[in-house]
């Protein structure tokens, strides 16, 4: 038997050693006794179902929330939220509302329809405005259905950029957004509470950042022997999860049902946002905002994700490294990759065998190298 068979064993047998455990029988020397069943995933090549691409909307400074007159219009500029757009959509969107309430307006254009766009247009519609979305693409076209989307702010911005000032608005939006979020739990949304395990070598790579760490609940340093996974240092922690493609199809269907517009119309210069009828335009166009800002900070960092074919029994989501699994009712998420300034929207296969590669050797009990 292979060393990679004798691991897939040691997963499928930590249930029975979790229950060994709690009747208090003792196992024997040098196995595991876990907590709970790992269920292993099954990473065969011939169970990709597919391999999708996207570009994280990336600013070194971190995202935008600022007003500019273009005009006779206010425009409340909303993008660059990296590689956590969808974790940070309403907290943001909670401080553009804040700006576009500085001034008395009974309607507004939101200019993008991703998860930005559409947590700004439901917090609109929720202070009583009347919302119209101009966009060049609807969902499952949007790069925030791409997105894998654990709850953490990850990518963020770069650490020698941010300033306090971002620091402030940073937490506010997170511990907003997270609260939000709780609220949408359930399958009608696609939000779960779901059990993370970050594994590292050392103790000083620990996953989470102090400031917010109380916004993963249920963490505990797992000792040696208590996990299947290849490393030293691994935490578990509960986490919030959102299935995109369910969870921005039940937003838009809110924001439709609460009398909102939608209008399929791409811009190409903010200048013409003076032919729309509303007052106020909050712009939420993601990557797209580099061209029609202007704005050369925005830079893409492209990721691509392998789906694998479900695997409901696999209800864990694990990172080490760069590597992350998160499981999702229509497959089983494989991600990795990080690509700073690329533009192409094309499968990088190298990438893509490195981090299949990376995730057999995981699974199988191996240090990922
Ligand atoms: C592989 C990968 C994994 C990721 N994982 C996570 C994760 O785990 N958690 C997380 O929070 N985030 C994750 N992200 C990041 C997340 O996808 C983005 O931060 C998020 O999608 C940004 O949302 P958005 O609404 O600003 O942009 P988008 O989803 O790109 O939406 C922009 C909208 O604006 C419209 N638009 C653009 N330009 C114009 C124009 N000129 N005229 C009219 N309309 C326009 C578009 O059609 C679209 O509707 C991941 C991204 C990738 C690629």
């Amino acid at each position: 038997m292979t060393s990679r068979s004798l691991h897939r064993r040691h997963f499928l047998r930590s249930a029975g050693l979790a229950a060994l455990g709690l009747a208090g029988c003792s196992p024997p020397a040098g196995t595991l006794v876990t907590k709970r069943r790992f269920a292993p995933v099954n990473i065969e090549e011939d169970r990709i179902i597919r391999t999708v691409v996207g570009l994280r909307p990336f600013r070194p400074e971190g995202f935008v929330v600022r007003e500019e007159r273009v005009g006779s219009k206010r425009v409340i500029h909303h993008y660059g939220h990296g590689g956590c757009g969808v974790t940070l959509s309403w907290g943001t969107a909670q401080l553009a509302l804040e700006e576009v309430l500085r001034e008395e307006t009974s309607s507004c254009a939101v200019i993008g329809c991703g998860a930005v766009g559409l947590a700004t247009a439901r917090l609109l519609q929720k202070a009583g405005k009347s919302v119209t979305i101009y966009t060049k693409d609807l969902p499952p076209q949007t790069t925030s259905n791409i997105a894998g989307a654990k709850w953490q702010p990850f990518t963020l911005a770069d650490r020698d950029r941010r300033t306090p000032e971002f620091e402030v608005r940073f937490e506010r939006a997170a511990r907003f957004a997270h609260r939000y979020f709780q609220d949408l739990v359930g399958s009608h949304y696609g939000v779960s509470w779901v059990e993370s395990y970050g594994c590292s070598d050392k103790p000083s790579e620990g996953y989470l950042q102090d400031p917010l760490a109380d916004l993963y609940p249920d963490r505990e340093d797992l000792a040696p022997g208590t996990h299947p996974f290849p490393y030293d240092h691994v935490q578990r922690y509960t986490t919030l999860f959102i299935e995109t493609p369910v969870y921005l199809e039940a937003v838009l269907r809110d924001f439709m049902i609460m009398g909102g517009k939608l209008v399929v119309r791409g811009f190409t210069m903010m200048g013409e946002v003076e032919s729309l009828p509303e007052p106020v335009v909050v712009n939420c166009t993601g990557l797209g905002a580099r061209e029609l800002v202007g704005d050369t900070e925005l830079t893409p960092i492209k990721g691509q994700l392998s789906v694998l074919l479900p695997q409901p029994e696999v209800d864990y989501l694990t990172t080490a490294g760069m590597l992350y699994m998160f499981p999702r009712r229509d497959g089983i998420l494989l991600g990795g990759t990080t690509e700073r300034g690329e533009w192409d929207l094309g499968v990088n296969e190298d990438a893509k065998a490195k981090m299949i590669a990376g995730h057999r050797a995981f699974f199988a009990g191996e240090k990922p190298v």
